[in-house]
């Protein structure tokens, strides 16, 4: 739809340059400014915000066996022409997107004469770019391979960095790292190497300085090229598009990415903002990409509960599993999640009629599979499920005769083409028999909610196991979760399998080490955090120990959104976000310091009402776990309201 729309309307304003220069391009709004650079034989992009530098020139082109098409170019034309979208989504931050661009099409010759194109998008707030290589006009080659990319980003000196490491292929547990599951590190210089020399993944947020925010993503990949990431900074380039590790998958498939001619690559996105609004509201990920198949059904959002995250593998067994679908009927949630080990510790059988009973209670199965196969060492069964075609529809097919409703696949550990690949050949088979998909272990979706409708969210995070796994992530949840919101969630949903009630990581709910945020702040996660089916991971003892107004809450919590907007924050200290389900506005906020934190929200769409208002009540002397409570707030009739977050403290407003 998109690649039609670009032709058409590049036909309508036609402006052709013949010798190098500048072509500028400003949003319809005017204020953000992309400029193409043609010098010295490079392509080159800038991007500003009312006249403030925000990307600095930085380099374009790829290295194909085809050619070189990173130096000696010479600019040949340029098009432009506008692109407008009114789009339905229904697993993202919003059900509706539309919006206008100005678009530039560059047409570059290299030194061997052959063509490469440079197609630009240019919206309000977002910018992004694909490369085009035509197929040589003597018919052959029919296709080729990039073996990279001159891709590059440089912000000016000002700029700091929220940044997450890539790490070394075939490190971690049973080698089935890169799996997205690094610290982040905030408001860091540019100057500094990476963790593991290896770069940074997706999505990459920049401050610079006062004059704004960058977030650097990439959208539209699919089985058809390899996902990428930033490579190190360099004074000279910046950070450039890199490619998979040699090692990633045990070195299994190419590093590169194998194309037919002619080829688009993916797209690579660059959302700009004065504040963080723009980043947290963009669409762009999903604006810019098709789906590659028709749902096979209407899949249903929910929530589900998940025995794992507390209770661990101790916990698959039918007996457990029972009470946690007995759980998801009394909490009225749509599914149960069972972990790993089912096929050894319960049995095929046995899931089958654990399957009827959860039926029975109006409850749907999702099951955990292992996607090994031959890449990485996880042991977990069930294995071999996953990874061939004929692997997969044994098993999806008797999943459907069984009625489960979803599958967790879990340990990927990389971005190459082939395991592209694999991601989409799961999806696309098991929306066949009507399968939802989480991704766990694995990389980020870049554009994956769209193209593939039966994709709910991977988790490409440190995600809520980490809780549960050591007292150093449970103390930095604060941190974790307030970043999200303004990068990996940013362009991607995401499975963080959270909203945890215990107050320790024990089944017994006193051993072991605390949670160190609060009851209001694991509610209001449940809002800020988005995925189409978002785990909440109470246990079956916190129905007798929550106060009533949290299980009401929980009860009635929304997972689908028509409106997303940001309120308030800053990642890695705070955020407080508004969505809409419906006609109704949910307001959700997260503190991740240890001070409280007064607040004067700007709230128009709660203008002049009196809402629900569900804060903690301060620690007094003696206690270890601050009391949720829920009261009234009136927002003034211009829309402000005053709210006092507590430290690892949340508020919600209804
Ligand atoms: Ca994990």
């Amino acid at each position: 739809m998109m690649k039609k729309y670009f032709l058409l309307s590049a036909l309508c304003l036609l402006t052709l340059t013949c010798r190098a220069e500048d072509v500028s391009v400003a949003s319809p709004d005017g204020h953000l400014v992309l400029t193409l650079h043609a010098n010295d034989g490079l392509a080159m992009y800038s991007i500003t915000l009312d006249g403030k530098q925000m990307v600095e020139p930085s380099r374009l082109g790829l290295l194909s066996d085809l050619g070189d098409f990173t130096q000696q170019l010479t600019l040949t034309g340029t098009q432009q022409g506008y692109f407008d979208w009114n789009v339905d989504y229904t697993r993202v931050k919003c059900s509706q997107s539309t919006g206008e661009a100005r678009t530039l099409q560059s047409q570059f010759t290299n030194a061997d004469g052959l063509e490469m194109d440079i197609e630009f998008f240019v919206a309000n707030h977002d910018v992004a770019y694909r490369y085009i290589i035509p197929r040589p006009e003597s018919g052959n080659p029919k296709c080729t391979v990039i073996r990279g990319e001159a891709s590059a980003f440089r912000f000016p000196q000002q700029t700091t960095t929220f940044l997450c490491p890539q790490i070394n292929p075939m490190t971690g547990w049973e080698r089935t790292k890169p799996s997205y599951e690094e610290d982040y590190t905030a408001d860091a210089p540019m100057d500094v190497k990476s963790r593991f020399g290896e770069g940074y993944t997706f999505p990459c947020l920049f401050r610079v300085g006062d004059d704004g925010w960058v977030l650097v993503g990439e959208t539209g990949v699919s089985g058809a090229y390899c996902a990428s990431h930033l490579s190190d900074y360099s004074a000279d380039t910046g950070y450039t598009i890199a490619f998979p590790m040699e090692g990633e998958a045990n070195g299994y498939g190419s590093a590169y990415a194998n194309v037919p001619l002619p080829c688009e690559t993916p797209w690579r996105t660059i959302t700009v903002g004065a504040t963080l609004a723009p980043i947290v509201e963009t669409t762009v990920a999903y604006d810019l990409v098709d789906p590659l198949y028709e749902p096979t059904q209407d899949y249903r959002p929910g929530r589900y509960t998940w025995s794992w995250l507390i209770w661990q593998d101790e916990s698959i067994n039918y007996d457990d599993q029972v009470r946690f679908i007995d759980l998801a009927a009394e909490m009225g949630f749509e599914y149960c999640l069972v972990d790993n080990w089912w096929d050894e510790r319960i049995g095929r059988e046995r899931i089958a009629q654990l399957s009827d009973y959860a039926r029975a209670r109006g409850v749907s199965l999702m099951l955990w599979y292992n996607s090994n196969g031959f890449y990485n060492d996880a042991p977990q069964t069930p294995r071999d499920c996953m990874n061939t075609a004929i692997a997969r529809d044994r098993e999806m097919r008797w999943l459907q005769s069984i009625g489960v409703k979803g599958i967790k696949v879990d340990f990927f550990g990389s971005d190459k083409q082939a395991t592209m690949q694999l991601y989409e050949d799961i999806l696309s088979d098991a929306n066949r028999y009507g399968l939802q998909v989480i991704f766990h272990g694995c990389t980020i979706p870049r554009g994956w909610e769209r193209m593939y409708p039966n994709y709910v969210a991977s988790e490409a995070a440190l995600a809520s196991e980490n809780v549960m796994f050591s007292e150093y992530h449970a103390q930095k949840e604060g941190f974790e979760l307030t970043m999200h919101p303004f990068s990996r969630n940013a362009l991607g949903s995401f499975d963080w399998g959270g909203v945890i009630m215990n107050r320790y990581m024990s089944r017994d709910n006193q051993s072991r080490h605390r949670r160190y945020t609060s009851d209001t702040f694991e509610m209001a996660t449940g809002i800020v955090l988005q995925t189409s089916v978002n785990c909440v991971a109470m246990q079956p003892n916190n129905l007798t120990e929550l106060p009533q107004h949290e299980l009401d809450f929980l009860r009635r919590l929304p997972t689908t959104w028509d409106e997303t907007r940001f309120i308030d924050g800053y990642p890695t200290r705070y955020v407080v976000l508004a969505r809409r389900h419906g006609t109704q506005w949910y307001v959700a906020g997260l503190n991740g310091t240890d001070q409280p934190m007064t607040l004067t929200l700007d709230l128009p769409m709660m203008a002049g009402q009196t809402v629900q208002y569900y804060t903690d009540r301060p620690l007094r002397k003696g206690e270890a776990f601050m009391q949720s409570q829920l009261r009234t707030l009136k927002v003034s009739k211009d829309g402000k309201a005053q709210v006092t977050i507590q430290p690892m403290g949340g508020i919600i407003l209804i």
